[in-house]
Parts: structure tokens; C-alpha cells; sequence
């Protein structure tokens, strides 16, 4: 393993290692791009939390002011890394740009309330298509396109 990144990029290794810690303490080899992989992990890991407690607060105004039974958790709100309906990658930005992408929490069953048995996480634009139609209309329209 070589000892420092300079020496990494000349043999094209992936990782070096210096011996020395990451400002976070972790004693592991750095990656050619000066990251720590670990440091990476925590912050995907925070993200993903953050994202599922924002989703969780969120769904929970909405719901309390609609007058929708609530009782999701935290722990409830189980990310895939793709959209269980579209097959898109979930991304877990808070940013508007991506808003199709991001993960939304859907009821299986619209007359019941926001419950652990009763919810699926897919992404924004799945949930905006059931949304805007009934099974119905979809029908209907899916029909008209492939005519
Ligand atoms: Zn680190």
C-alpha cells in the first residue's frame, strides 16, 4: 500500500495509507481523491437519517392537519436505494432540483392512515402520478399512448 497519495497516483493505485488518522480519527487508507472512506460512510449514513427524519415531520404536519391517522416512526421510514415503482435511483437531496427523485412516503391504502403495514417509501413522481389519477384514468390513458 503506498504511503502517500503523490505515490499512489504514480503506480494508479486506488488508496494509500499514511499512518496517520483523518481529522475524525479514523485510521484507514485514504482514497486517491484525498477522501476518507469512512468519513464518506458517516456521511451518507447521516444523510439518509436526516432525509428520513425530514420525510417522517413533514408527512406528520400534513397528515395531522388532513386529519390522518399517524404513527409512523424513524424507524419506519426504510429508503430503498431505487423507486419500488419506476426503478429510478431515490435520491436523498433535500434540494428542489431533483424533486422526481427524491422518496416520498406513500399509503398503500389511501382510506387507512399513515401506519408501519400501511406505507411504501417510492419516489416523488410515482407518487404524483397515483396521485393525479385513478386506476381508471390510467388505464385510459395508457390505452391512448399506445394506440
Ligand atoms: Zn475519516
Amino acid at each position: 500500500m503506498p504511503t502517500s497519495r503523490k505515490e499512489a497516483l504514480m503506480i494508479g493505485a486506488s488508496h494509500y495509507f499514511t499512518g496517520k488518522p483523518c481529522k475524525n480519527g479514523h485510521l484507514v487508507p485514504r482514497h486517491v481523491s484525498g477522501n476518507c472512506p469512512e468519513c464518506l460512510k458517516q456521511a451518507h449514513r447521516r444523510r439518509t437519517e436526516d432525509y428520513a427524519a425530514w420525510i417522517l415531520k413533514a408527512k406528520q404536519a400534513n397528515a395531522k392537519a388532513r386529519g390522518i391517522e399517524f404513527s409512523l416512526q424513524q424507524k419506519d421510514i426504510v429508503i430503498p436505494d431505487k423507486c419500488p415503482v419506476l426503478g429510478i435511483p431515490l435520491k436523498k437531496s433535500i434540494s428542489k432540483g431533483d424533486a422526481g427523485n427524491s422518496p416520498s412516503i406513500d399509503r398503500v391504502d389511501p382510506s387507512k392512515g399513515y401506519t408501519p403495514d400501511n406505507i411504501r417509501i417510492i419516489s416523488h413522481r410515482a407518487n404524483r402520478k397515483k396521485q393525479d389519477c385513478t386506476v381508471e384514468e390510467l388505464r385510459l390513458l395508457l390505452a391512448y399512448m399506445e394506440s
